[in-house]
């Protein structure tokens, strides 16, 4: 433990068995994922909220609740710390008086994958992988690809076939080596797994490793800043792997445990595609796992993850907090996409749209009310993905040669 970090374990979240931080760990033993556990009394004495002013701009601000032991171990592109952005147009039309978008497409990279990628690889340098790989729908190739670069490391990104070119691109652009395979991301973390133990690579998919959800609690920490040191009624999360929604839940957690926050939570809201959505379909089920999903048919990435592996805490923490979930269709993904751009000039992602689309449904059915405060996430940038959106608009012949300088 540094005075940076109050890191102290790891902890098997199926078992509660405890391992040292001083190595590289993937799953634990018993096949689940592993949480990182710190010293909160040490943290609690310099992470207050009246401390953070002079503190850097982006997400090591809580280094206390973050792995990397020192300043100097941080592999950094100026990740976290992203606006969040009243929505009142947008919410008028929902019928919502307060609602927020924590716009998340301002990270390096477009997307919110770079707080976890910043925090996995970090560790992943400082604990001696010289060679990283990852399964991607998309967005957390990206990621990796350009963290890996930052860091001086090897990528090995496997993403599949029919991901937005951009996601692709910008993985090549990074120098990571780039396969295509023709599936999901599920064929995708499967050839990872076969081919990284022979090739040397440390696995960074989603909850394999312990760093990635501890890079996207910081959201949570953000969201208490942002709100003068309150939280939101309700959050609304377009959840794929669930780390976002885990990793904010676990936020809290510490947060209480730091005195920042009572025992009060923000219901946790989680938003998948009708085309694949295992935690939605659990939940209504009354399960305690979320089942694969067979042949997901969503085309839209970031919410295509049929199985999730980190399943039993991303219901957890919906049901703790009294929160949801809903399902909504790639059309009215689309449509809302183009609904918030117009009222509010943000740039969503589809993902970040499926929050307005389930908001309009969750309204309907009275899950949130017209005068709570409602943070949506908008995940990525609507950039990464514009080769998806139809741009249909007139095209006409210039002017007459004389009439134009007449
Ligand atoms: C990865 C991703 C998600 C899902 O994130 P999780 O935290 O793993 O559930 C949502 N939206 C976008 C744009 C993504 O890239």
């Amino acid at each position: 433990m540094s005075g940076y970090s109050a890191l102290m374990e790891l902890e098997c979240s199926k078992t509660g068995e405890i391992f040292p931080a001083d190595s590289l760990h993937n799953l634990s033993p018993a096949g689940a994922p592993l949480l990182a556990r710190y010293d909160l009394e040490a943290a609690a004495r310099t992470l207050r909220p009246g401390a953070l002013a002079d503190r850097r701009a982006d997400m090591w601000r809580y280094h206390e609740l973050l792995p990397a032991p020192s300043a100097e171990a941080v592999v950094s592109l100026g990740e976290g710390m992203t606006p969040l952005l009243e929505a009142p147009r947008l919410g008028a039309g929902l019928g919502l008086g307060r609602l927020y978008i924590k716009d998340e497409g301002k990270n390096p990279t477009g997307s919110f994958k770079a707080r976890g990628m910043s925090a996995a690889v970090s560790m992943a340098r400082l604990l001696g992988a010289g060679k990283i790989a990852v399964p991607t729908a998309g967005n957390a190739g990206g990621a990796a690809a350009a963290y890996a670069a930052r860091a001086g490391l090897e990528a090995h990104i496997f993403v599949p076939a029919d991901a937005p070119a951009v996601h692709k691109a910008e993985c090549v652009l990074a120098g990571a080596k780039v396969t295509e395979v023709r599936g999901t991301i599920y064929h995708c973390g499967a050839l990872v797994a076969r081919r990284g133990a022979g090739e040397g690579w440390f696995d960074l998919s989603t909850f394999k490793e312990p760093y990635r959800a501890e890079g996207k609690k910081t959201m949570a920490f953000e969201l208490f800043e942002q709100l003068n040191e309150e939280l939101p009624d309700a959050i609304v999360y377009p959840t794929g792997g669930g780390t976002g929604l885990v990793a904010m839940w676990k936020a809290f957690g510490e947060m209480e445990a730091i005195g920042w926050i009572g025992s009060e939570r923000p219901r946790m809201i989680s938003v998948q595609a009708e085309g694949c959505a295992p935690l939605v379909r659990a939940l209504e089920a009354g399960w305690d796992e979320a089942t694969l999903w067979e042949n997901p048919t969503t085309r839209v990435s970031g919410l295509r993850a049929p199985k999730v592996l980190a399943d039993t805490l991303c219901l957890e923490a919906i049901r703790e907090s009294g929160g949801t979930a809903a399902a909504v269709p790639d059309e009215a993904m689309f449509e809302a996409q183009r609904e918030a751009g117009a009222a509010e000039g943000v740039p969503v992602c589809p993902e970040g749209a499926a929050c307005v689309a389930a908001l309009r449904t969750l309204r309907e059915r009275g899950a949130v009310d017209a005068d709570e405060r409602i943070v949506m996430f908008n995940t990525a940038t609507a950039l990464k993905y514009a080769d998806m959106a139809a741009v249909d608009c007139p095209i006409v012949d210039p002017l007459p040669e004389q009439e134009e300088t007449g």
